[in-house]
């Protein structure tokens, strides 16, 4: 334990701002508490009794980075490291394929999430075989975690912040930000879980996606930055002598009516994967008998209605007017120590600027258009570092 005043304070302040790495723990909590409605009914009782912890626990893969330097990595792969043009075609989709042809070390480097996915997944089976109800949530929890980021576009490139475009900020903005800012207007409907037969192949179908999204996330923020001045563009903040940037209100709403229908898109993608990877897992494991491990093992009549108010929100796309969401309500005690780790490193310089607590909802932005086409180039030999439209964008 060396944790001193100055951290705390800091983690206190950037608490205030709701933070966080990868979705920041709003798009985390709100991904995995709308996974627990997709699943099957032979699930839900479960997960629903167990959904505020599930919620508490999908953040933890963040929480504990500070503490743990083998966890960084597992969040993201940089794929357009390994080839600019078609990263696809060259790195293998199995780990040890890849590992033969790239190595451990590199693949340490550069991003593991994919792998990381499955090894939880397979977790998640075991637990479920051996009857085991917190090694259940955990992994659920965490799987959710790593999936979710695997849904972010920028957890595919080595310009992960558009720290090499002048864009430095970008992760946070596109990631809390905006779903903060914005998730009045977002649709949270999704798809019932369904058995994935190759979980491998769907989870590089997600970054295949993500990264086909890179180009519009660099380019829409371009377009603005040309009729928007810096002064306006950021707003600056001054604490401890440090002086930090983030992308400002006035860029967000710009931002968020340029990609808001594709952040969107990915937030309320990644809870289908997450709930039909739960329900693979459990059949895989003999579909064990989830009543068994709840005392009382049927839900309770609350619990039903509750369940049912909730389903019928989120149908009608009202979990967020309704202040149904979890991520909306205030952080419990307890919670607010675990999450203290990860703010710590929201101080590193390295890690993402603070992103802005979520305010007063403006009016509906008309939503960009989801689109998969567009690639991109993140790196000329010289160093300076461009992005590129290869596709054609839509709009
Ligand atoms: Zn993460």
């Amino acid at each position: 334990m060396k944790k001193t005043i100055l951290p705390l304070l800091l983690a206190a302040l950037l608490l205030a701002h709701g933070t966080a790495g990868a979705w920041g723990f709003f798009g985390h909590r709100t991904i995995t508490q709308v996974a627990v409605y997709e699943v099957p009914s032979s699930l839900q009782a479960f997960y629903f009794r167990h959904m505020a912890e599930l919620v508490r626990q999908s953040t933890a893969p963040d929480e504990r980075r500070n503490d743990d330097p083998t966890e960084a990595p597992k969040h993201f792969i940089d794929l357009d490291h390994f080839s600019e043009d078609n990263p696809f075609g060259k790195m293998p989709r199995q780990y040890d394929k890849a590992t033969e042809k790239f190595t451990a070390d590199t693949l340490k480097k550069y991003g593991t999430v994919p792998w990381v996915v499955m090894e939880t997944k397979d977790n998640l089976t075991e637990a479920f075989r051996q009857r085991d109800t917190l090694g259940i949530i955990k992994y659920s929890a965490e799987l959710s975690h790593y999936v979710a980021d695997a849904f972010v576009p920028l957890h595919t490139t080595i310009n992960y912040d558009g720290q090499l475009t002048d864009q430095k900020g970008l992760h946070g903005l596109w990631e809390s930000q905006l779903p903060e800012r914005f998730i009045n207007d977002y649709k949270l409907d999704g798809q019932p879980a369904k058995y994935v037969k190759d979980p491998l192949a769907a989870i590089w179908e997600v970054l295949q996606q993500s990264y086909g999204f890179l180009g519009e996330t660099f380019d829409r923020a371009t377009k603005i930055e040309k009729t928007m001045k810096p002064e306006v563009r950021f707003t600056f903040s001054h604490r401890y002598g440090k002086t930090s940037r983030r992308y400002s209100d006035a860029f967000a709403d710009a931002y968020e009516k340029e990609v808001g229908g594709m952040v969107d898109y990915r937030l309320k993608g990644a809870p289908t994967l997450v709930s039909s990877l739960w329900l693979t897992a459990w059949q895989d494991a003999g579909k064990p008998d989830l009543n068994a491990l709840m005392t009382p093992s049927k839900p309770t009549k609350e619990e039903k209605e509750k369940l049912n108010t909730e389903l019928a929100a989120w149908k009608k796309n009202t979990l967020a007017q309704d202040q149904l969401l979890l991520a909306q309500q205030k952080v419990k005690r307890v919670e607010a120590a675990d999450e203290i780790k990860s703010a710590k490193e929201m101080a590193d310089p390295a890690a993402t600027d603070a992103a802005p607590a979520p305010e007063t909802p403006v009016a509906a932005p008309a939503a960009a258009p989801a689109t998969d086409k567009v690639k991109i180039k993140t790196k000329d030999k010289d160093g300076s570092e461009k992005v590129k439209l290869k596709g054609d964008a839509p709009k």
